[in-house]
């Protein structure tokens, strides 16, 4: 085969499974080759693969063989592709490895040449194994009140696509309570509903989608100094007393704080059907312990009760509690130089993580820094004193590749990408590509540099197609219209 056409089927591969090797052949029609699956008996998988195989290259036919033990040699997710002269082999080590086998071969299949519309697909010779570096690879995306449901459903297919199996759904107020209706936005289009089936479309395609709202700090629910607004107060003033006096954290030391909080904690796990992971913030909360009743008491203790106050109502649900890093790390701190910590040395902060339980989950966001001298320390040195320790991306493809050959390197637990207002248009493939890569297979040398442009736009259009996007406004990037409509008027 040429080395070219071997080239060009590698570069569409997103992200690259770890061992892939094209060997010289010819190219295999998949509809004139046998599929044999090898797995543990999984007749969800099963399903699944037999309506994937039909609806992405009309094949049908495949034959399963149930193997008692999976092979020693498979770790979870992980899957084996060989091809044979009419035979095309998969082996898995569970349901999640057979659909990540098959979503390879999607995006190596290319259709027939020569006709006017597809008659078939074809794939070249192949022997693949691989499986993920990090067991955790998710991206956080934000539920404003503007956010529509159809982003948060191609995020869910991209990422599932992708090879992601977390996503947390950070809603801005615009989660409906029922037993506390005050605390979101009247306007939210969003009912508990709608929340429900975004979980189920993430657990059809094997993400878990899990909540995340701020119960530390940013208690506004907005964004502080680009809106200013309070999902709260601007419609409730007269809960002020739950929050501290310039709002921007919750009151702990006030009781009816809890008693709302535990509330919004059980329903939001109720509609997340008691999702593995809960992030309740805990960033930037610098106005904390500020109010008269809080800062006369003794300010570790105080935050320290509060967070495992917040644990304490997550574990009946069997439910994991994340927070952001930086409040646990002091910011004069030369040993963080350079990274995010804004931890308060007068308010003893940087002291919690001794007592701390070690199955809080702690997250760095380093977001855009490559940090070119150094190594992510502030995630080793979370890991080291035995909490699960993920590193948090943005949309730097540099800052996100090294990412994760630090967590393979210093055997860390995962990666976030967050998207926060950016994920649109160049952004949004920026994000997502760099951390398909970094948090499926951080040795490969993914060059930043290439324009993978046309090749994510390939993958979105398989996307879109999944989830029957319909319209014009709604294909692509999660932008409407390719002009801003303001200038068209003014023009
Ligand atoms: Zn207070």
């Amino acid at each position: 085969m040429d080395d070219r056409v071997r080239e060009n089927f590698l570069s569409r591969l997103m992200p690259r499974p770890r061992e892939i090797e094209i060997p010289d052949g010819e190219l295999l029609l998949l509809s004139e080759n046998s599929f044999t699956f090898h797995g543990p008996d999984d007749a969800a998988a099963r399903k699944c693969a037999t309506e994937w195989l039909q609806r992405w290259w009309n094949v049908s036919g495949a034959v399963f063989h149930a193997t008692d033990a999976v092979s020693p040699t498979l770790p979870s997710e992980g899957y084996r592709i060989e091809t044979r002269p009419g035979e095309i082999s998969i082996t898995f080590s569970d349901g999640a490895g057979l659909r990540h086998a098959l979503r390879t071969l999607r995006q190596l299949a290319e259709p027939c040449r020569g006709t006017r519309t597809i008659s078939g697909w074809q794939i070249p010779p192949l022997k693949i194994a691989d499986e993920p570096a990090m067991g955790f690879r998710g991206v956080h995306l934000c539920v404003f009140p503007e956010t529509e449901k159809l982003e948060l459903v191609k995020q869910i297919h991209l990422a599932a696509y992708l090879k992601l199996n977390y996503v947390l759904l950070e809603s801005w107020g615009t989660f409906p309570f029922v037993s506390e209706p005050d605390f979101s936005w009247p306007e939210t289009a969003y009912t508990q509903e709608d929340f429900r089936e975004l979980v189920e479309a993430g657990r059809s395609l094997g993400v878990a989608v899990c909540p995340a709202v701020n119960l530390v700090g940013h208690a506004t629910w907005a964004t502080g100094g680009k809106s200013g607004k309070f999902a709260v107060l601007d419609f409730h003033p007269e809960y002020a007393p739950l929050f501290e006096p310039d709002g921007w954290c919750w009151c702990f030391s006030n009781p009816e704080t809890r008693r709302v909080l535990k509330h919004l904690i059980d329903e939001m796990c109720d509609v997340f059907d008691n999702p593995p992971f809960f992030h309740v913030g805990c960033d930037e909360a610098d106005s904390m312990m500020s109010c008269s009743s809080c800062a006369a008491r003794e300010p570790l203790g105080l935050l320290r009760d509060h967070l495992c106050f917040l644990r304490e109502a997550l574990a009946p649900h069997g439910c994991r509690m994340m927070i952001w890093h930086d409040m646990l790390v002091d910011r004069n701190d030369p040993r963080w130089a350079g990274f995010t910590a804004f931890g308060h040395a007068e308010l003893r902060t940087p002291e919690l993580y001794r007592e701390l339980p070690r199955d809080v989950v702690i997250c760095d966001w380093e977001y855009d820094r490559p940090c070119p001298t150094r190594d992510y320390e502030i995630a080793k040195f979370f890991k080291e004193n035995g909490f699960m320790s993920i590193l948090c991306s943005c949309e730097d493809k540099v800052a996100t590749a090294k990412m994760g050959r630090s967590i393979r390197d210093n055997r860390l637990d995962g990666l976030l990408g967050t998207t926060w207002l950016r994920c649109v248009g160049r952004d949004f493939g920026r994000i997502y590509t760099a951390l398909a890569h970094a948090s499926w297979n951080p040795g490969f040398a993914y060059a930043p540099d290439t324009d993978d442009m046309a090749v994510f736009n390939t993958h979105l259009r398989y996307v879109d197609q999944d989830i029957g996007v319909k319209r014009y406004e709604e294909f692509g990037r999660l932008v409407k219209y390719q002009q801003d409509p303001v200038k068209l008027v003014s023009m």
